[in-house]
């Protein structure tokens, strides 16, 4: 008997019950719960995908609400991560499937836990580095992953499948979209039709993945909604590709040493040490509080003075704000947090 949650998928002749079975069974990876995470996780979610697990570090704001559809204005008057406000909402559609929020970063030392078990990886990022790392950790692995860019109302999304031509190989491309320097959604805007477009495109072609389809589209899409642009963009493996043909990785082991990472559009640099240890938030609130307005959340400790503010998480990474620099922030997280 066809079970009557998943009966319009299931009539839809190239998923059938097979299909469904295998979606049921599959695992899904997707990275940056921002505009393309939402729409992302909402469609895997409802199709029946039985194991979502979801990462990001970021905790909700108003100004997401525009695009971002799990939110609420409670989630970023709260400021709840984003990945607990999304689990929430899903599990309200969805109890059947396994829903896994990882309120964390994405980097070369959490990559192996992150993507454990994973069939498939849904790139719902906003950055370069990120996307490098995971295109070396699945070349690397052999696990196919779809990516998405939007800004503005240009959009690109590409599948790629272990054995074939890799990120690598096809972002020498001038076309790629979200590569400008400087031209972010915080800087030029994004529709919220282009994150549901882009990320349902991804979607698509991570349901035919996981169902074992050949219909997958070879070569990258581009889209400009505004002025009405839909091409495909011919993608083709570099014989001398560093990452899928040497295996060179310049992103994957690079776990060394603190990371400092620029926060997209905004002053700011997030802070991971190299030792990651759980601050203890009781002993450096009585320490901060001499020096600045220490609030305690549920999530995060936030400080703020006139010549530091910031947010530390339990995992000991921190967002440090007002940092023209690297040095700025690195700085700040070693005066004022302690332990660099
Ligand atoms: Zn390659």
């Amino acid at each position: 008997m066809i079970p009557e949650r998943y009966s319009r998928q299931i009539r839809y002749a190239h998923i059938g019950e097979k299909g469904q079975e295998k979606l049921l069974s599959s695992t899904v990876v997707i990275v940056g719960m921002g505009a393309l995470g939402c729409v992302s996780a909402n469609e895997l979610v409802r199709a029946g995908v039985g194991h979502v697990r979801f990462v990001d570090r970021d905790l909700v704001e108003l100004s997401n609400l525009q695009r971002q559809v799990l939110y609420t204005e409670t989630d970023a008057a709260e400021a709840v991560p984003k990945v607990f406000a999304a689990a929430e909402y899903l599990k309200a559609v969805n109890s059947e499937v396994e829903i896994e929020p990882v309120f964390g970063d994405l980097n070369a030392g959490t990559i192996d836990a992150l993507f454990s078990g994973a069939d498939l990886i849904v790139d719902a990022t906003d950055n370069l580095e990120t996307r490098y790392l995971i295109n070396e950790y699945c070349v690397e692995h052999q696990i196919p992953w779809v990516y998405g860019g939007a800004v503005g109302a240009e959009g690109m999304t590409a599948a790629f499948l272990p054995g074939g031509p890799c990120f690598c190989c096809f972002s020498g491309h001038a076309g790629v979209s979200g590569q400008t320097p400087g031209r972010t959604c915080s800087t030029v805007g994004v529709l919220n039709t282009l994150t549901a477009t882009v990320a349902s495109l991804q979607v698509t072609e991570a349901l035919k993945i996981l169902t074992g389809s050949d219909s997958v589209r070879k070569d990258p899409l581009y889209v400009e909604l505004w002025d009405n642009d839909f091409y495909p963009i011919p993608m083709e493996k570099n014989p001398d590709c560093p990452v899928c043909v040497h295996h060179r990785y310049t992103y994957l082991g690079s776990v060394s040493g603190t990371q400092a990472v620029s926060v997209c559009g905004k002053n700011a640099y997030q802070i991971v040490p190299s030792a990651r240890k759980s601050p203890d938030f009781q002993a450096l609130s009585e320490k901060l509080s001499a020096l600045g307005k220490v609030t305690l959340r549920s999530y995060y400790l936030e400080f703020e003075s006139p010549s530091a503010s910031f947010r530390l998480f339990k995992d000991g990474r921190a967002i440090i704000s007002n940092a023209d620099t690297e040095g700025r922030a690195k700085s700040v997280y070693s005066e004022y947090i302690g332990g660099l």
